[in-house]
């Protein structure tokens, strides 16, 4: 600390003393937003680019805090993950996203698959697979229409459990994706070991395809890899025309984003032309 000078010091004590109390304050909220039921699900379409039809919804968490208004998932999963919350959290956000499916199937639309985001911590968890089991009958949804998302970091962690958990969630007939595609490094070998269904392309090359910088290079080329590999692609974060119609070129299968529309509550998602499209 001493080869900062006073005032960096001091500026620096106070933006680490703001960061620190903000953590506190969401890990101590951790401990009973469950139970205040503070946590809501936001879903947000996934469109089949050569159609313009929804092939799924990605559900997405976001928390209501008694004080601090919406906090951003960025911001409390990870700390959810660091005291082990995100079990209890996880496993609610299955219950409500798989149940929500089971009623927009009941209304009479055209059966889609509900995607949900899976932490490391929970696919590490011994009851996982017997947690998706349950799951899946309680709320009556067939395995088919549930798609696990897994971050490419995770299949870093080469451990049994995490592959006997992988292995054990493809034999109940559920889907799989790697999400956030690209920013990590995950070898062949990985992607030929487990059958994942999908590659999610992260939304950084997408936005890159504008930009021009290597977005196009890098987005066809995963396009490419994962065909080559019997997998289907979807590309996040679709916010324009351009990036729109160069993937559709690419025959990237679906995507995702803003140009079609935020993630929103269930309610707020207008199902009732059938088949919803987009053009
Ligand atoms: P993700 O899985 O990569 O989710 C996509 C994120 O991109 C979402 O942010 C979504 O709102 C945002 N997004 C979608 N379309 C666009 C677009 O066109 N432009 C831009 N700029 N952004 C777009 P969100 O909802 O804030 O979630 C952030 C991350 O939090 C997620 O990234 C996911 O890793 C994590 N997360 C969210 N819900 C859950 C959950 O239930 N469990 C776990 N473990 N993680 C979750
Ligand atoms: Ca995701
Ligand atoms: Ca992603
Ligand atoms: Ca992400």
């Amino acid at each position: 600390t001493k080869k900062y000078g006073k005032n960096n010091y001091t500026v620096y004590s106070e933006e680490l003393d703001r960061k620190t109390a903000y953590k506190l304050t969401l890990e101590k909220g951790l401990k009973t937003a469950m139970a205040n039921q503070e946590f809501i699900v936001h879903y947000q379409p996934i469109t089949d680019l050569s159609t313009g039809e929804i092939r799924a919804m990605e559900a997405l968490i976001r928390w209501k805090h008694p004080e601090l208004g919406m906090v951003p998932p960025d911001n409390f999963i990870p700390i959810s993950e660091e005291s082990g919350h995100i079990v209890s959290i996880g496993k609610w956000m299955l219950q409500t996203a798989c149940a929500q499916n089971k009623a927009w199937q009941e209304l009479g639309y055209p059966p889609f698959k509900m995607c949900v985001n899976i932490s490391t911590i929970q696919l590490q968890h011994p009851n996982f697979v017997e947690t998706v089991k349950t799951v899946l009958e309680e709320t009556g949804l067939e395995a088919r229409w549930l798609e696990l998302e897994v971050t490419e970091s995770i299949l870093m962690e080469d451990t049994k459990v995490l592959k006997d958990s992988l292995t054990n969630l493809k034999e109940l007939g559920i889907s799989l994706s790697i999400d956030d595609f690209g920013t990590g490094y995950t070898s062949l070998s990985y992607l030929r070991q487990f059958s994942f269904d999908r590659v999610k392309i992260d939304r950084s090359f997408v936005a890159d395809i504008t930009q021009d910088l290597n977005g196009k290079t890098i987005t066809s080329t995963i396009i490419s890899l994962a065909h080559k590999l019997n997998m289907q692609v979807i590309a996040e974060g679709i916010e324009d025309e351009t990036q729109l119609s160069f993937l559709k070129e690419e025959k990237c299968d679906e995507g995702q984003g803003y140009y079609f529309s935020r993630p929103l509550p269930a309610n707020m998602h207008d199902l009732s032309k059938t088949p919803k499209k987009y053009w």
